[in-house]
């Protein structure tokens, strides 16, 4: 799938944009703060129509403006174009898909599909549990609509169950233990089943990287929850529990997807270019779990993937990114002397908001 078009107003520090990336991609060059790594997020946001970043709405909106608006048409056998428009003014978002406008956002993410590589996803190497656990939910609910449906009510389920905790009234707790347990098993179920797939798909790509050491990925959780009927006992036996600490202690908000490397956890044990080559590695796993999923090449946006990796890393990964004429690249870097040989693309510069080709 590839992004031929890109309309962006009112977003960041970024001029009102309306252009057409090459079909293998570009790679855009610029001093620091120019507006990159916004023109990554305005590619992205059409995506999950929400920032990358994790930024909310009133941020991505240029400072002083009164909304932003972000178009992507893209090709992928038909054509198909997504749009968002939010204004400050009642904080409302406008989802468009070819011309016809979506209440929810399941029915419009991921027709535009992407994968992003930021700065900030080495914490999938190096932070909290909570950082794989989006990771795992963002890449599952693209791949997988059912997934997604199953997080949501799983989600709202957890939240009034937490309340009912929270408010000492186990009879509304509880009465959430039916909903939380129904998809909450399929939101484990899926989950597990993907890492199984992806464990062996993980080792291939750090080793395409360069990464010597042997690497190993597992799903850490309660294996027996991906069946409804192992709740109620596992609820009951943490009913104690849950109420002293006033939320819900069992279930897939609890679990983790734990790397290791060298028979060690990635987290305190790898070197800052093994914990960036693993972040990376766990990005080209989602590049193939998406294809596979949907049947089309996702494109890929990398936002200073090549700093801080040694030579031979970063010339093994532009072979292996840039190597497939199907798959349309978006690289950052702040000059092209930065960015290894392979990475053979167009050039656009930003210079204070502005595109140049
Ligand atoms: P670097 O090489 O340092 O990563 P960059 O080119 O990726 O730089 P960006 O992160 O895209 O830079 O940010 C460019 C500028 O956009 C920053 O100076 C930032 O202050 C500014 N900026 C961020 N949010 C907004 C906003 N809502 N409105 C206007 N400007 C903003
Ligand atoms: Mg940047």
């Amino acid at each position: 799938m590839r992004l031929r078009r890109l309309v962006a107003r009112g977003f960041r520090n970024l001029d009102d944009l309306d252009v057409e990336p090459p079909p293998g991609g570009i790679a855009l060059l610029g001093a620091n703060a120019q507006g990159k790594s916004n023109l990554l997020e305005a590619a992205y946001y059409p995506v999950l129509f929400r920032s990358v970043r994790g930024a909310v709405d009133q941020e991505v909106a240029r400072f002083g403006g009164t909304g932003f608006h972000v178009e992507a048409h893209v090709e992928r056998g038909e054509a198909a174009s997504v749009e968002a428009t939010w204004l400050s003014a009642g904080r409302r978002k406008r989802i468009v898909v070819d011309g016809e406008e979506k209440r929810r956002i399941a029915d419009a993410a991921g027709i535009w599909l992407a994968v992003a590589f930021l700065p900030s996803d080495v914490d999938l190497a190096t932070g909290p549990a909570a950082e794989r656990r989006r990771y795992l939910d963002r890449m599952l609910s693209l791949a997988d609509r059912q997934y997604l449906r199953s997080l949501v009510r799983y989600r709202a389920a957890l939240a009034q169950r937490n309340s009912g905790l929270r408010q000492g009234d186990i009879a509304l707790a509880r009465a959430f233990d039916v909903p939380l347990a129904e998809a909450g098993a399929h939101v484990v179920k899926v989950r597990e089943a993907w890492v199984g797939a992806a464990a062996e798909l993980f080792t291939e790509e750090l080793d395409a990287i360069g990464e010597r050491a042997p690497a190993r990925l597992r799903y850490r959780g309660t294996p027996e929850l991906s069946n409804a009927d192992r709740w109620p006992a596992a609820l009951d036996a943490a009913l104690a529990r849950d109420r002293a600490r006033g939320m819900t202690t069992v279930g897939p908000h609890r679990d983790d997807l734990v790397i290791e490397l060298g028979d060690r956890p990635l987290r305190g044990a790898g070197s800052t270019g093994q914990q960036r080559s693993a972040a990376v590695a766990l990005k080209l796993v989602e590049l193939v779990s998406l294809r596979s999923a949907r049947g089309t090449e996702p494109a890929l946006l990398l936002d200073d993937v090549f700093a801080e990796l040694d030579r031979d890393r970063q010339r093994r990964l532009a072979r292996r990114v840039f190597g497939d004429d199907a798959r349309q690249v978006f690289v950052t870097a702040p000059r092209r002397d930065e960015l290894p040989p392979e990475a053979d693309v167009p050039v656009w510069t930003l210079d204070a908001g502005r595109v140049t080709r």
